[in-house]
């Protein structure tokens, strides 16, 4: 086993070789340069408690940014009628993308307006 204990370089290191060291949620590529690849997350895809939450085949590689965005995705998964049982690890992606879009749509908002240098 890998004598690394952090999530890079040890256990999310195999969930991320799966995933190609890309976000399922944005596309950003951890192989493409080296501050992608610290950008990137472990994404439980199961609300805490379930029995598989840990298992590997429900994590996936996530960004920091996609990872937290919408951080009221358990909490909120009653009123908005989400279940997790019995879906795919993509089929979860896919619940859970439209979510994390949403988020990252309103910060890109704000960044256009506030953040980013203007053309000159
Ligand atoms: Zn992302």
């Amino acid at each position: 086993m890998t004598p690394y204990s952090d999530s890079l370089r040890g256990y999310g290191h195999p969930i991320f070789a799966r995933d190609e060291f890309i976000c399922q949620y944005c596309g950003l590529d951890g192989r493409e340069s080296f501050d992608n690849w610290l950008s990137l997350t472990v994404d439980h895809l199961l609300p805490k408690g379930h029995p598989l939450r840990d298992d590997p085949d429900f994590i996936v590689t996530a960004c920091k940014f996609c990872n937290t965005a919408d951080n009221q995705y358990f909490a909120r998964a009653q009123e908005r009628g989400l279940a997790f049982d019995g879906l795919s690890r993509s089929e979860l992606v896919d619940q859970r993308r439209p979510y994390v879009e949403t988020t990252r749509r309103s910060y890109r908002d704000f960044w256009e307006k506030n953040v980013r240098r203007a053309l000159s």
